[in-house]
């Protein structure tokens, strides 16, 4: 059918049924995201919609979700295999790469736009979704891992969405993980028969992989596995401590969740999650994120350590909504322009035009009554409107009315866009 869009995407469109789906909303998180970097020195990078499939293969790992079940990949016209972005990190990465690495010792970038994976559509979850995210490159630090941390939770707190608890776990290093998949291994093996198909064929393969199973029986299983913290070597050690030190430091309350793996493999040491403190559905994740050593390498680069977290904007609009949140509308017009005839609106044409050069937001009502085109002008939020009838027309002047304080006078329409602008520039309390 034609008329349909794609299963499990959506349109973001001025008043759409959904209120989640309507752009104010939307320009509200952009605008609270630019703020965000702006405060923490992140330069903004945009990359293709799609990559080559290793990019993602090889960096989030053949036994993830991701890669196994929820990638869009096809073959372009030369057979070459291409895959529509599942997340941004490693496209993020390969552009650090391909565009020469670090200038600075480090590199502090953001990215936010559309990524698609095959997940089963819901509440929450979408095949074409949108993903804000930042990546720190150059150096591996505890104090980073904390700076990160409070940058998402000073984000959230700039949403005003408060009601979220902070989960953190170390992977440790390589080694000291490998350490632990043996023993991880030695445990599944005894409920092999009781594990979902999925994480028996993980447990050959990636037996990480099956503590972020979804599976409700895996899940029970899960909560006797070994704890991967006293697996961490004492250089991981140490450095979650120091996580944990300069968190307590900067008052940020946190739940240590040794289960927590993060669905894709390139991560270790300090990982971390947001969740909704109020909801335990599987759709409760806000944002996740955590350190990533080996990727750089992985993906050709010269091996640097990285950091970054990513957070699924329809989620956070979502919770917001259900928080009753409330959120300032921007007005969309300053100026609107009612022509009571033809010839009228005609006159107000080259006045429409004057205003919108001078910088102040102005429509033409489509229209000739004049209540509705004043009902139009405070439902659009506008501060003044200028009205011509036929008699006005004929004297060369028209009605400037100032809509908030319900007052009205006449003056020349020649200089009707230049009052205007010279009212709009006196702070609002002082006019009339
Ligand atoms: P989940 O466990 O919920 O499937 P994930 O581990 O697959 O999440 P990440 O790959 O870490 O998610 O992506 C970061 C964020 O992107 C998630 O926390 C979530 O907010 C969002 N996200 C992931 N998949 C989807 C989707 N299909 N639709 C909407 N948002 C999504
Ligand atoms: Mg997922």
């Amino acid at each position: 059918m034609l008329k349909k869009r794609v299963k499990g995407c959506f349109d973001i469109y001025p008043n759409a049924k959904e209120q989640w789906q309507d752009p104010k909303i939307w320009e509200f998180i952009e605008t609270t995201l630019k703020k965000i970097v702006d405060l923490y020195g992140f330069s903004k990078v945009t990359t293709p919609v799609f990559e080559y499939t290793e990019i993602f293969t090889r960096s989030s790992g053949e036994e993830s979700d991701i890669v196994n079940k929820e990638m869009y990949t096809f073959l372009d016209k030369k057979n070459r295999s291409l895959t529509l972005r599942p997340e941004l990190t490693a496209p993020v990465i390969r552009a650090y790469i391909e565009n020469g690495g670090a200038s600075k010792p480090l590199s502090k970038l953001y990215y936010t736009g559309p990524c698609f994976r095959y997940d089963r559509p819901q509440k929450g979850r979408y095949r074409q979704f949108h993903q804000f995210g930042i990546e720190v490159i150059g150096k591996k630090d505890p104090i980073i891992d904390v700076e990160v941390i409070s940058m998402l939770l000073h984000l959230f707190e700039l949403l005003g969405l408060t009601k979220t608890t902070l989960l953190i776990n170390s992977l440790g290093s390589i080694e000291s993980r490998s350490l632990y998949t043996k023993e991880l291994m030695k445990y599944y093996l005894e409920f092999e028969k009781k594990l979902s198909e999925d994480s028996k064929r993980r447990l050959q393969s990636n037996p990480l992989r099956i503590l972020d199973s979804k599976d409700k029986g895996d899940i029970e299983i899960n909560k006797n596995a070994p704890s991967i913290i006293n697996y961490l070597d004492e250089e991981s050690k140490e450095h979650f401590e120091r996580v944990k030190k300069g968190l307590d430091a900067v008052g940020i309350s946190y739940k240590i969740d040794s289960k927590l793996v993060r669905g894709l493999d390139y991560y270790n040491d300090t990982v971390f999650e947001l969740v909704r403190a109020d909801d335990l559905s599987a759709q409760n994740t806000l944002a996740a994120g955590g350190v990533y050593s080996g990727l750089i390498s992985l993906l050709g680069g010269k091996d640097t350590p990285g950091i970054g977290f990513a957070l699924g904007i329809e989620r956070i609009i979502q919770y917001l909504l259900e928080e009753k949140i409330s959120i300032k509308e921007k007005p969309t017009c300053t100026c609107y322009l009612i022509g009571m005839n033809k010839a009228c609106k005609e006159k107000l044409l080259p006045v429409l035009q004057q205003l919108r050069k001078q910088e102040i937001s102005s429509e033409l009502f489509e229209g000739t009554s004049i209540k509705t085109g004043l009902k139009n002008a405070s439902e659009k939020g506008a501060k003044y409107a200028i009205i011509l009838g036929e008699e006005e027309l004929q004297k060369g002047v028209c009605k400037i009315k100032n809509l908030e304080a319900r007052e009205e006078k006449e003056i020349p329409l020649d200089s009707s866009a230049e009052t205007i602008k010279e009212l709009t520039a006196i702070p609002r309390e002082t006019i009339c």
